[in-house]
């Protein structure tokens, strides 16, 4: 399939698109490069550096079959403190390159959507029926993205599919996360048993959890991008689905700094800090939904194997 990738640049894009290129699609990624790194385009995708804002010439140009979108801003704290950059690329490059694509005709589309649309957990595992109240402007600008593809689905026939993210982790075909603002904890970690860090903040250790620490479900990049090869062709026109993508289990802070200090070696200076605003104690996905339709099944599940390949890829990095 001809198709474009936005964000093509950036950890899961860039994963996503060498997963594309191995299964023999023909690939162009649309990035502007904000905090994507040009040289994380795989070789064999074309890289053009331009904004969702200007993608009408792009797709025009393109003709993709169907679009993969990925690119936006993705810090929960900036969306609290500069909501309008959220609302602006998030919601505004969205509406702007589903516009780009009902002028190319191109009618299937593949959104990287988020846990954080659910908000604080009325029950988990989370399923895709839960009810949505984002606590943050990052998850409220990708419900809004969720309900601007159905009502693209129902009304000029797309073929649509969300991809509820919850933790993702890990690398592949030598691609990992590398921001420049760093807020997650796996690559945090890392950074302390690089030495780059002195050492980790815990945010709270009092949550109603079995050690205190928040609990997250962590799923491997690999996985995600099965699971978008998977979503690719599943929709038919007119079709919006909502899928939740996780292991299905949860592993704590503390377990997470357990794993690090395995696979590093390193001690790993830990101090507990007081709670992030925001954070719930418990997130882990109902993933059935995908399980069932599509027959996706997580293989790399195990943390030592999330930890340990990101590790790799750190330290290749340097
Ligand atoms: N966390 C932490 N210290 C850090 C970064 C994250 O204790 O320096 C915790 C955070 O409170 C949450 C979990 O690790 O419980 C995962 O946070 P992350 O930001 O990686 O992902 P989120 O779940 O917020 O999407």
């Amino acid at each position: 399939m001809r198709v474009l990738v936005t964000g093509g640049a950036g950890y899961i894009g860039s994963v996503v698109t060498a997963a594309l290129l191995a299964e023999g699609h023909e690939v162009t990624v649309l990035d502007d490069l904000s905090t994507g790194h040009a040289d994380a385009v795989p070789v064999g995708a074309r890289l053009v550096r331009a904004s969702l804002h200007d993608s009408a010439p792009v797709l025009a140009e393109v003709r993709p079959e169907a679009v993969l979108h990925f690119a936006a801003k993705s810090l929960v704290g900036e969306s609290q403190q500069a909501p309008e950059l959220y609302w602006e690329n998030n919601v505004g490059g969205s509406l702007a390159l589903l516009e780009a694509m009902r002028a190319a005709d191109c009618r299937r589309i593949v959104f990287s959507s988020t846990a954080a649309t659910y908000g604080e957990p009325t029950e988990v595992p989370i399923p895709e029926t839960a009810p949505t109240r984002p606590t943050n402007t990052y998850g409220a600008s990708k419900l809004a993205v969720d309900t601007m593809l159905t009502s693209y689905a129902v009304a000029y026939d797309v073929a649509a599919v969300s991809l509820r993210y919850f933790n993702v982790g890990g690398a592949a075909f030598g691609r990992g996360e590398r921001h420049a603002t760093e807020t997650h904890l796996i690559p945090i970690a890392l950074q302390v048993a690089a030495g780059t860090r002195e050492s980790l903040t815990v945010y709270g250790d009092d949550y109603p959890t079995p050690d205190g620490t928040c609990i997250r479900d962590y799923v491997h990049v690999t996985d995600l991008a099965a699971a978008h090869l998977l979503a690719l062709p599943a929709p038919a026109p007119g079709e919006h689905r909502v899928y939740n993508l996780g292991s299905g289990s949860g592993f704590s802070v503390q377990e997470m700094v357990d794993a690090v200090r395995e696979v590093t070696g390193h001690e790993l200076p830990v101090v507990v800090g007081p709670r992030r605003a925001g954070d719930p104690a418990r997130l882990v996905a109902s993933s059935a939904r995908i399980r069932e339709d599509l027959g996706w099944q997580p293989v790399h599940t195990d943390l030592r194997e999330i930890v340990g390949d990101a590790w790799t890829f750190a330290q290749q990095r340097g």
